[in-house]
């Protein structure tokens, strides 16, 4: 039996149609997934569960995502957890400002099944 533990993804996410799909497909993907809305909250949860990958959307209520990674990047217990922007700008030079803000890279919605897992799985630095 395998017994290795599951990876941990934080999905922060305002849109529930859009969060119940992330974590359905994160979930049958094998990772085991905490949900936020807000980014008050998503804070909370970091600090408390230290995931291994966080999903965050860049446009949420009131904090936006980037004030959101600044304030993770600002906090020792989750400075160093690998975040991934989560955004519908599909402008030029996006990826690269988001990149140039610390992210530690960056997924355009609408992200598809293979599109996500794959790059979750490259985040996490996980074999093949
Ligand atoms: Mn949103």
């Amino acid at each position: 039996m395998n017994t290795k533990p599951k990876p941990r993804i934080l999905v922060v996410e305002d849109n529930p149609v859009n969060l119940e799909l992330l974590l359905d497909i994160l979930e049958i993907g094998g990772y085991e997934c905490s949900a936020a809305f807000e980014g008050a909250q998503a804070i909370e949860i970091a600090k408390r569960e230290h995931p291994d990958l966080i999903l965050l959307d860049i446009q949420l209520p009131g904090m936006d995502g980037i004030s959101v990674l600044e304030a993770l990047r600002s906090i020792p217990e989750t400075k160093d957890i690998k975040t991934v922007a989560l955004t519908a700008y599909a402008m030029r030079g996006d990826r690269e400002m988001f990149l140039e803000k610390s992210f530690d890279g960056y997924l355009s919605k609408p992200v598809s099944v293979k599109e996500l897992l794959e790059a979750v799985k490259e985040y996490l630095n996980l074999p093949g």
